[in-house]
Order: C-alpha cells, then sequence, then structure tokens
C-alpha cells in the first residue's frame, strides 16, 4: 500500500537512523511484512492502537495505511522523532507520538491521559531486549480487565514458544507460558525470518497473538508468580520437594490443590498452578 511517503530505506539515510543494538533496534522495511502484521492486528477496526517503539515508522505507517484512526506511538530514540514527524504530517490527526520509555508508563493512566476512553489495541515489533519484561507488565496488570483488548507483538521465536507453552510442550512450559496463559488466549501467527529486519537478528521471530481472557479463574498474581518460581526454578524435581522454599508445608499445599506430591512442574496445567496460588494464598492467611 503506497502512502506517498518515502521508502524506508531512504529515511533510515536521511536521518542518519544507524540500528543501536543498545535499543533493540532491527527495524523492518518490508512492506508486504509489515502489512501482515498490521491486518493482524486488525488495522481497520474501531481502536486506538498503541505501538511500542515506532523506529523509523515501517509498522506504524502499514497500520495507518490500513486503516487505523489513531496510533500512539511511545519511541526512546529521539533519532526518530523527525522521521516520525513526516508519518504524522501524512496522517493528520491520527498519529500521536510520545517520546519516552516505554517501560516508564503506568500504561491505563498514560492512556486516560491521552483521551483513550476504551481499551487500546497493543501492536509492536517490541525491542528485543526488554520484551519479555515489557509483556509481563502487561500482563500482571491489577485491573482485569485491561487497558488492551488484544496484542499483537513480535518476540524472538524461542520467547514466542515460551508464551504459547502449555504442559504438552514441556521444554517451552515455565513461568512465562504460566502467565500468559492464564490471563490470556495465546497462539503464534507466523514466523519472520532474521533477513526481513535490518540489520538481521541472529534468530528466527514470531509474531505473537494474545486476547485477554473475559473470565479469569481467580487467584492472586503474587502468589501465582511465587508457586511457578518455586516450581521452574526445580523443575527436574518432584514438587513436594520444589516447593519447600514457599515457607508452607509443600504436601498441604498439593493436596489441598488436588495435585499428586510425585508430579513435576512441567506437567502441572495452568489451572494446577491457579488452584496451588490459591491453597498458598489461604495458607498464608492462616499463618
Ligand atoms: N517498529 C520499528 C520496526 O518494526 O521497524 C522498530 C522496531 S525495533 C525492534 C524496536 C524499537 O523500540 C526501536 O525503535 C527502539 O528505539 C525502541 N525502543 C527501545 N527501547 C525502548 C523503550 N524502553 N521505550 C520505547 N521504545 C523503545
Amino acid at each position: 500500500m503506497s502512502d506517498g511517503l518515502p521508502p524506508l530505506r531512504e529515511v533510515v539515510a536521511k536521518y542518519e537512523l544507524n540500528a543501536k543494538k543498545s535499543l533493540g533496534q532491527n527495524f523492518l522495511f518490508d512492506l508486504n511484512l509489515t502489512g501482515r502484521i498490521a491486518r493482524a492486528a486488525g488495522a481497520s477496526d474501531e481502536a486506538t492502537f498503541l505501538e511500542i517503539g515506532p523506529g523509523p515508522g515501517g509498522l506504524t505507517r502499514a497500520l495507518l495505511a490500513h486503516g487505523a484512526k489513531k496510533v500512539i506511538a511511545v519511541e526512546r530514540d529521539d533519532r526518530c522523532l523527525a522521521a516520525l514527524e513526516e508519518v504524522a504530517a501524512a496522517y493528520p490527526g491520527r498519529l500521536k507520538l510520545v517520546p519516552g520509555d516505554a517501560l516508564a508508563l503506568d500504561y491505563p493512566a498514560f492512556l486516560a491521559e491521552q483521551g483513550v476512553t476504551g481499551p487500546a489495541r497493543i501492536c509492536a515489533n517490541l525491542p528485543y531486549n526488554i520484551g519479555t519484561q515489557l509483556l509481563v507488565g502487561w500482563l500482571t496488570q491489577k485491573q482485569w480487565p485491561p487497558f488492551y483488548d488484544r496484542m499483537v507483538l513480535m518476540f524472538q521465536r524461542e520467547v514466542a514458544e515460551r508464551i504459547v507453552a502449555g504442559p504438552q510442550k514441556r521444554a517451552d512450559y515455565g513461568r512465562l507460558g504460566v502467565l500468559a496463559n492464564w490471563r490470556c488466549e495465546t497462539k503464534i501467527l507466523f514466523d519472520v525470518p532474521p533477513a526481513a529486519f535490518t540489520p538481521p537478528p541472529k534468530v528466527t521471530s514470531s509474531v505473537v497473538e494474545l486476547r485477554p481472557r473475559a473470565k479469569l479463574l481467580e487467584c492472586d498474581a503474587a502468589a501465582l508468580e511465587r508457586v511457578t518460581a518455586a516450581a521452574f526454578g526445580q523443575r527436574r524435581k518432584m514438587l513436594r520437594q520444589a516447593l519447600k522454599g514457599l515457607g508452607v508445608d509443600p504436601l498441604a499445599l498439593l493436596e489441598a490443590a488436588g495435585i499428586e506430591p510425585t508430579r513435576r512442574a512441567e506437567e502441572i496445567s495452568v489451572e494446577g498452578f491457579v488452584a496451588l496460588a490459591c491453597a498458598l494464598s489461604a495458607s498464608l492467611a492462616i499463618q
């Protein structure tokens, strides 16, 4: 889709946007690919899009060209802002640029300040060095349903596989998979080869979709974090051993959750971990 703006490679040359590793910069120039991500995110839906790290604007342009009425883009690298201003000028009133650190934002308050009333849609080719940290922050929001109605995010494939993994994919299943699948329905949409990026990363990437579950299994996120950290911290050990560090009797905890003490972390479903987290909260409350 042509937007009358110069090709991204020209933009990068004009503004001297040589990629910085420290900012996790691997840019996308392929319009077919950015268009595919934008369509996967439902760019033409009535939604406000929140993009983290627009960089020179490849995905931003795709979202706008595919119909996004409003994109709020948070970018830490000030060098990119002049290039992004050109995109904003080509789509009057539809792109709001926010210079700043995406890790430092209180998202519900930030979106309220931006005048966003409904849930936002997060769509981003995340900086690989802080992608997991950002995702965990979005997944552990106190308010649920959260401030977003969907996330369509690019990660390194290895991280994407951990996000979607359940006990049937034991090698990848861990704390991230439990958290992500407790709060969202998750799936990998498609892979993206290293050659699609400039500069190319060493590994394949994947676009992941996460949709918040309307009905959550009740449990305290901090308790869930504690049981999964203990269980997967010693994933080869039986749970009766691995859960010893929690400061409560592991056998009583496992019995309350209806889990056999000889099981290992990687065999336990999300529901099982939620039951363990509830048992831990209850047990700490009466101590
Ligand atoms: N969206 C662009 C694309 O697809 O070509 C760039 C993606 S690049 C993988 C990640 C972007 O995130 C870079 O533009 C980088 O400057 C930005 N970034 C890195 N750390 C950030 C942070 N803490 N807050 C906001 N943006 C950040």
